[in-house]
């Protein structure tokens, strides 16, 4: 029987005391973020992730995960991490290079090298933590890093991090790309570094033009593969795979937090690579592993995909299938891959179309400024295999409806 952690009742709070002085102007900060529609609600699921979540105590169709395979709440993932629990501990209680890398992350390290196919794998406490550390170990002052302009957060804050000179070219523009690299000749090192698969916009990194260009600039090629990890190749190792690029791209980052149901990110490649972040990789080196319970889950999570190929198949042809019935409708939604944003513009308007839709008892979160663009505001349909052919009807159908309704 699955059990179910009830959301505490909210407590009677008093009215808060004033802000003491010092932090006054957070008031003013919070005012303006109001006033431009980007105040962020803070949600209580109870109960799983899955095709169907509680969210505030209110049951609604799950579009607004990143559990697309349908692993977050697989009983087989929790039978692993409480197996890995009761042999190992829950807490890790140290660093991966003191004494915190159990023999669980050890199995994990060897599945995640052993589904992309390369020499070895790191693992991190998250995703961000392995972009943000990959990137700060590999440049420095005397460096210069080319990223996309819709690069995630984490990779932005590597850039920053690394205190190398950084050049961000517009999306996907590889003759940009080419350019930046040009005038970055005298550089001691540079860096590529890109999504595979951009999760706000569901478009995908030029794999095989990105590897031509580091090698005719000698530079890294370092890529982020969170969301297509699980998703995309026959392998489901991601867009690397699919490409047939694997050896153009030098550092290959994904997370364990997305389509493989657990938590935790990596970082994978030739032995003497990761030889060498264990070394310079602070998050890795100066924070405590994550829990042994989390690291099987995330095991059980990689052998999934080799049992069930069928759900990423499944998955992607679902996915081409809203697709094409919300351009039926007449309902721009470029994307590739699982992800269908709908751009609708104004923050405000988006958050309009999102709450019809939760009315409609569709969760389909409104993603605004700072995660996208001002003026490009959208609604993020995350499609999971768990999610029923009448499920995608209902979808579209309200999806259509609520864009309409001015
Ligand atoms: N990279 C990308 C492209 C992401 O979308 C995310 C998570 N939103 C991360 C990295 C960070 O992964 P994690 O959630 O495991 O920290």
């Amino acid at each position: 029987m699955p059990c179910r952690i009830e959301a505490a009742a909210p407590p009677a709070r008093p009215t808060p005391p004033p802000l003491p002085d010092a932090l006054a102007w957070i008031a003013d900060d919070l005012a303006a973020v109001r006033a431009a529609d980007l105040e962020r609600p803070r949600r209580v699921r109870s109960g799983r992730q899955g095709r169907e979540v509680l969210l505030d105590g209110r049951p609604l169709l799950n579009f607004g995960s990143n559990d697309y395979l349908g692993y977050a709440g697989d009983v087989r993932l929790t039978k692993a991490a409480s197996r890995a629990a009761c042999a190992e501990g829950f807490g890790a209680g140290a660093s991966p290079l003191v004494s915190g890398h159990s023999a669980a992350h050890d199995l994990l390290e060897q599945s995640i090298a052993g589904l992309l196919g390369v020499d070895a794998a790191l693992v991190f406490s998250s995703g961000f933590a392995a972009n943000a550390a990959t990137l700060a170990a590999l440049a420095g002052a005397e460096d210069f890093v080319a990223s996309d302009a819709r690069n995630h957060a984490s990779i932005i804050d590597g850039c920053r991090l690394c205190r190398a000179a950084v050049g961000v070219y517009p999306h996907r523009d590889m003759a940009a790309l080419d350019a930046l690299l040009t005038q970055a000749a005298a550089a001691r090192r540079r860096v590529i570094v890109t999504d595979t698969l951009f999760s706000m916009d569901g478009t995908v990194a030029p794999l095989a033009d990105l590897c031509a260009l580091a090698r005719k600039h000698r530079a890294i090629l370092m890529v982020d593969e969170a969301h297509a990890t699980g998703v995309f190749g026959d392998r489901g190792s991601g867009l690397v795979e699919e490409s047939g690029c694997a050896a153009g791209v030098h550092v290959r980052v994904g997370t364990l937090s997305k389509a493989l149901g657990a938590a935790g990110g990596f970082v994978a490649g030739h032995d003497a690579l990761i030889h060498w972040l264990r070394h310079k990789a602070r998050a890795w080196i100066f924070s405590t592993a994550h829990p042994p319970a989390v690291a099987a889950a995330a095991a059980r999570g990689i052998a999934l995909l080799a049992e069930e190929p069928h759900r990423r198949r499944e998955l992607l042809a679902a996915a081409a299938a809203v697709r094409d019935a919300l351009a039926a409708a007449g309902v721009a939604a470029a994307a590739h891959g699982q992800i269908v944003p709908v751009v609708v513009g104004a923050a405000g308007r988006a958050v309009v179309v999102s709450t019809r839709l939760a009315e409609a008892g569709l969760f389909v979160p409104a993603i605004r400024p700072p995660s996208v663009a001002p003026g490009g505001s959208l609604v993020r349909v995350s499609l999971s295999w768990l999610h029923t052919v009448a499920d995608r009807e209902r979808l579209v159908a309200a999806l259509v409806a609520a864009l309409r309704q001015e």
